[in-house]
């Protein structure tokens, strides 16, 4: 894309002393609403903004509020900003990130909340703040003490106002803006837009600009059908959720979106811990380093990519199977975008998201936009993680003894079995086994569930759609219709690609790549998910056919799981 369809912070004319912290955070591009919202706040004008938490709709307001900050000693003890949020924990959300953007610039940011002794925050306002970031009843409460002073007040933020307005904070707002100068900047930000919102907004903004992320940009027929499902998460746990969804999906090649180079670097060493060899790719690493994470991925020795939005453009990776978003992205088109990298060739990627609460509502934001379903699932516990490894070893072993040599290892089981019982010398070996293919079930820990955030429509998709032993839902856009797994004799290191695996099947039977379910690949052998009744005819195919220069053996899977209603 060229410089001017998509802007950097750079060509937002900020000041040099807000561009320096942002690169710091790793931030390497504006996000839409960014893109849209910043010019006209620097220009002055009230902005009317519908957006929900992780659009960076934060930055959107706090940069302008910065950009016109007097050097310090200039500054008028009393804020110029004042900004309202719902609650107290986004009061403090903000007010880091304010703080942190606002770092070179020295600008002094105080949340103010309810619930809390107020001296502190007498004592905090006397010393001087540029930015007060507060919830409404206490804003109020300090201004009636005297103790916020609106005297040099320029503009004010509404951030969530239609949180606010159902919180009942409806009087304390009206009170708030009719207590500012009246020549202040107004800006109102919210998820939603109801009636109640928009009478606020029309009673309050003076001509506003208006932006939103919703624009219909997505044509339906643009989404690709990739099987989409959510996982809520908290967010001090998204690390380990990645982890362990990792382990569960068990992709042949992934793709990992992270916002910032920050994130980028810490999730790729996470991964690496963990046994996967993840390479990381952002938009501070020179061409040839890039080129260099990139030969490895083709040439197979890594298997995920962690990267952000600016570092995967126009990457030119073929195989992979799924896109997992760390955070929910900024906008439907960045989402579509990102899951668009799985699904090629007809045959069904999947893209997995992590969100936290706050995040929920970006994602049906994305539905509504995609017009498709994102499944919010729950998070594979523990006991599913175990459950699954445990179901490969069973099924490498069980392959072992259809089609390895294994006489020589006679003697040991003979003379083993002078001292021990059979079953148990096969449960030693079997531990062993387990153990190493990376069974680290000790390592694993219970991650707390989240609840979804403020939207009352949420919560549905739940553990039932997962049947008992973790096998899935029919992908997105199937019909329910009862599935086979089909066992294949040859695995990755055969070369097997999920691509191959679908061609194969397409080109020797009826079906199409929609058709062809859920794909596993391990080491030496692939199970696939088809139809029930098409089973028979793809065992026929697939019998006559080569994959990659083999003719590997095809039959029923007769372990089962996943095989509802066929065998
Ligand atoms: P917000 O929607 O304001 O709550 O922001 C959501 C998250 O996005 C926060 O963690 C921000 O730090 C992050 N963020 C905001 N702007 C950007 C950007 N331009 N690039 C990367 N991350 C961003």
């Amino acid at each position: 894309m060229s410089p001017t369809e998509d802007p950097a912070f750079a060509d937002l004319a900020l000041r040099e002393e807000l561009l320096r912290p942002l690169t710091a955070l790793g931030y390497e591009e504006p996000t839409p609403i960014q893109r849209e919202a910043v010019p006209p706040l620097l220009a002055g004008r009230d902005v009317l903004g519908v957006a929900a938490t992780g659009t960076g709709k934060t930055a959107a307001y706090a940069l302008p509020l910065l950009q016109v900050l007097a050097p310090l000693p200039e500054r008028p003890g009393t804020p110029t900003a004042l900004v309202l949020t719902p609650t107290r924990e986004l009061a403090v959300q903000v007010s880091e990130a304010v703080y942190k953007y606002g770092r070179e610039l020295g600008a002094r940011v105080l949340p103010v909340y309810g619930g809390t002794p107020i001296g502190q925050q007498l004592r905090s306002l006397e010393r001087g703040v540029d930015v007060v970031v507060a919830t409404p009843g206490r804003a109020l409460d300090l201004l009636g003490r005297g103790a916020l002073s609106f005297e040099a007040l320029r503009t004010v933020v509404l951030d969530e106002a239609d949180e606010m307005l159902d919180m009942g904070f409806s009087e304390d707002i009206e009170e708030l803006l009719s207590a500012a100068p009246e020549d202040r900047q107004t800006v109102l930000f919210s998820a939603t837009m109801p009636s109640r919102t928009a009478a606020l907004a029309r009673r309050h903004l003076r001509d506003p600009v208006r932006v939103r992320i919703e624009r219909p940009a997505v044509a339906a027929g643009q989404v690709p059908k990739v099987r989409q499902i959510a996982y809520l998460v908290p967010r001090a746990h998204k690390t380990t959720a990645l982890g362990r969804v990792l382990d569960v999906e068990a992709p042949t090649a992934a793709l990992v979106f992270c916002r910032t180079r920050e994130q980028v670097d810490t999730v790729t060493e996470s991964l690496n811990g963990r046994g996967y060899r993840a390479e990381a790719l952002h938009g501070g690493m020179g061409q040839d380093q890039r080129e260099r994470v990139l030969g490895r991925l083709r040439a197979g020795t890594a298997d995920l990519l962690v990267a952000t939005d600016v570092a995967a453009r126009g990457l030119d990776v073929e195989h992979l199977s799924h896109v997992v978003n760390f955070d929910v992205p900024s906008a439907p088109e960045s989402y579509v975008h990102r899951i668009g990298r799985v699904g090629r060739a007809g045959r069904e990627g999947v893209a997995i998201t992590l969100a936290d609460s706050r995040e929920h509502r970006m994602l049906k934001t994305i539905e509504r936009v995609t017009g498709q379903r994102i499944a919010v699932e729950a998070l594979p516990t523990v006991a599913d993680l175990h459950a699954r490894r445990l179901e490969l070893t069973r099924a490498a072993l069980r392959e072992s003894l259809l089609t390895d040599e294994l006489d020589r290892f006679r003697s040991v089981v003979e003379s083993l079995g002078d001292e021990f019982d059979l079953v148990q010398i096969a449960l030693a070996a079997v531990k062993l086994a387990h153990e190493a293919t990376g069974g680290r079930d000790g390592e694993d820990v219970d991650i707390p569930a989240e609840r979804p955030g403020p939207d009352r429509d949420a919560g549905r998709g739940t553990r039932s759609e997962r049947g008992p032993r973790g096998e899935r839902a029919r992908p997105a856009g199937g019909d329910g219709s009862p599935t086979t797994r089909l066992f294949i004799g040859a695995g990755r290191s055969a070369g097997i690609r999920p691509q191959d695996l679908v061609g194969a099947i397409a080109g020797e039977s009826s079906l199409t790549g929609r058709d062809v379910g859920g794909i596993e690949i391990t080491e030496r052998f692939s199970l696939v998910e088809v139809p029930a009744d098409k089973a028979e005819e793809v065992i026929r195919g697939l019998r006559g056919a080569t994959l990659r220069g083999r003719r590997p053996t095809v039959r029923r899977d007769r372990d089962g799981a996943g095989a509802r209603g066929s065998d």
